[in-house]
């Protein structure tokens, strides 16, 4: 494939020195465009949202150009931007040979053959968007999703949604389709790049996760039991003891489970931010629903038997991106 660099003149925004787009320019059917990054590269090692040991492998050269570019606390960010671009492998692994911070190498489709130096330019363009998305913190969502848009339409889309509210799904999309007809192409860079690199990225938890019940024996802890793993861990108490939100957040189901949450009788779950939830099963009597904020510490159900149970317990779980992680590693559990 051919490649040039064109400047969208139209989308170009002061905060950005580059506002530039890097673009494919091909008679390719299906031809790809992106500023930081090339074609669409999805390499989802496992299918169950975490990095790959080639992507992890670059934490430390990573974490290195972060704190060289002002984002110390973007590492992760930056890891999962690599997960999406190449899942760490080849010599472009952040597939920025056609950013305009690469300056060393030819400006093509794995133009960059220095892993350092590709990580050194992505990790550089990242921070530019972040800080034109005026990005707050490592779990300011909208900021993320802005500088994420942004790393991969080119710097010109982030002026260009701050006038229209910021990043949404549906603003990504109109960019999409506005340049891809301005410039006479089939598509333009990939409008889903926020979900797929939010994938790889957990959103840290603002404050900590709490016990959910004041009093309780752990009648049964993460792990293998038997012929069966369990993903949670039971807390032991009388029928009626009121069971607590681990933490702030919304409500996105209580009722008696059923598939995906089949077996955990009258069940709660409550989602604590883009990467987090816990889950509260074999309740007696819900007091929440589905749609509702609560607060940490707020009684949102009583400890109950339903379900497949054998005794008053509340089975508690923490998931990232929906997937069972040991609660152990995130309570103070005695
Ligand atoms: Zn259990």
């Amino acid at each position: 494939m051919r490649k040039k660099i064109l400047i969208a003149a139209g989308l170009a925004v002061p905060v950005l020195a580059f506002a530039v787009v890097a673009a494919v320019s091909s008679t390719a059917a299906n031809t790809s465009v992106a500023a930081c990054t090339t074609a669409a590269v999805a390499v989802n090692s496992n299918g169950n949202g975490s990095m790959s040991e080639t992507v992890l492998a670059y934490q430390p050269m990573v974490s290195q150009y972060c704190q060289k570019f002002k984002i110390p606390d973007y590492a992760d960010l930056a890891l999962a931007v690599m997960q999406q671009e190449s899942g760490g492998t080849g010599n472009d692994p952040m597939q920025c040979s056609e950013c305009p911070l690469n300056t060393k190498y030819p400006n093509s489709i794995n133009g960059i053959t220095d892993p350092a130096y590709s990580v050194e330019t992505g990790v550089a363009y990242l921070a530019n968007c972040i800080k034109a998305a005026d990005c707050k913190s490592p779990s300011d969502i909208p900021g993320i999703s802005l500088a994420l848009q942004g790393y991969n339409f080119g710097g010109g889309f982030i002026g260009w949604a701050q006038e229209r509210g910021g990043y949404s799904a549906e603003n990504a999309s109109l960019f999409s389709q506005i340049s891809a007809s301005a410039h006479g192409w089939p598509s333009y860079g990939d409008p889903m790049y926020v979900n797929h690199v939010m994938r790889y990225y957990i959103v840290p938890m603002e404050g900590q996760f709490m016990v959910p019940l004041k009093s309780y024996t752990i009648s049964r802890g993460w792990g293998m039991d038997g012929a069966e793993f369990h993903k949670g861990i039971d807390f032991a108490a009388s029928a009626g003891t009121n069971i607590c939100a681990a933490a702030a957040g919304t409500v996105t189901y209580a009722r008696f489970g059923s598939a995906p949450y089949g077996g955990y009788g009258n069940v709660v779950v409550i989602k604590h931010n883009e990467t987090y939830s816990t889950l509260y099963g074999h309740c007696s009597v819900l007091l929440v629903t589905a749609g509702q904020s609560v607060q940490q510490g707020q009684v949102i159900a009583l400890v109950g038997s339903t379900g497949k149970s054998t005794g008053n317990h509340c089975h508690f779980e923490i998931r990232v991106h929906g997937n069972q992680v040991n609660p152990a590693q995130y309570l103070k559990v005695a």
